[in-house]
């Protein structure tokens, strides 16, 4: 309707490739996505934000309706917890299994950068989020087992797979962070080996990249039938 899309042109949004549901403007509105309320407090009066970004706006309605989205905003615009949000609200609880929530990064620095937004976001919760490494899976299977949220980047987590530490069928949620940066680091094969590895039959890939390069945009293609795209600042898709 006329006010959403008077919107998104106000903050630069740009959607196509399916219906996206409308944005929100303030993280209170948050609270009738279902997404609870010590979440919405801990983004308010713990880590001060004072409202969404653009990708925000739109990206976490979206993931909560459960659509795949391929996502671009420009780098420092928040599009770590654009994902981090929704997922967290969409995992609901800690739990038993390996990496409900799985997040590729195309550095250990970038990774562990998401591991700290993912522990400032949690506050207190107890949910678990791991760097998966040497270090973390060296000792045995009893660490490897609980962790609701793992990052990784792609070799690392390649070479577990193929020594046989790790398996992702129950990875829930997928996310290709800093896609643009993966391809160029040339991880296309890795990636291609990490998802079909991934065989949880509701999987829910989101792929999130500063710019949408035609490359980018063929990795999304081939992991999501008709995402639907979100784009802010430059419509590079
Ligand atoms: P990107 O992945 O888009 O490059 P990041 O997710 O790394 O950006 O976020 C950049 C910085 O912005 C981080 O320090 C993060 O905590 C902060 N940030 C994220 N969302 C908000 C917000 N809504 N308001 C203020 N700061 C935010
Ligand atoms: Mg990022």
């Amino acid at each position: 309707d006329d006010t959403v899309r008077h919107l998104r042109r106000q903050h630069g949004i740009h959607v196509h490739g399916g219906t996206a549901p409308p944005l929100i403007e303030q993280f209170d509105e948050l609270r009738h996505l279902g997404v609870p309320d010590w979440l919405v407090d801990n983004l308010r009066t713990g880590l001060k934000y004072d409202g969404p970004t653009p990708i925000q706006m739109q990206a976490i309605p979206a993931l909560l309706e459960g659509q795949k989205v391929i996502a671009s905003a420009p780098t420092g615009s928040g599009k770590t917890m654009a994902f981090l949000v929704p997922l967290i609200t969409l995992i609901k609880g800690p739990g038993k299994g390996f990496a409900r929530i799985l997040v590729v990064c195309p550095t250990r620095e970038l990774a562990q950068q998401s591991l700290r937004e993912f522990d400032r976001l949690r506050g207190s919760r107890k949910f678990r989020g791991r760097l998966v490494d040497k270090i973390n899976f060296g000792s045995g299977d009893e660490g490897v087992r609980r962790v609701d949220f793992a990052v990784t980047t792609p070799l690392k987590l390649v070479q577990l797979l193929r020594d046989g530490k790790v398996t992702l069928d129950g990875v829930q949620y997928l996310v290709l962070d800093e896609a643009d940066k993966l391809l160029d680091m040339g991880f296309s094969p890795q990636l291609d080996e990490i998802l079909s590895h991934c065989t949880h039959p509701s999987l829910q890939p989101m792929l999130f990249s500063a710019t949408i390069p035609p490359a980018v945009l063929q990795l999304a293609e081939s992991i999501m039938p008709a995402p639907l795209h979100i784009s802010v600042g430059v419509d590079n898709a």
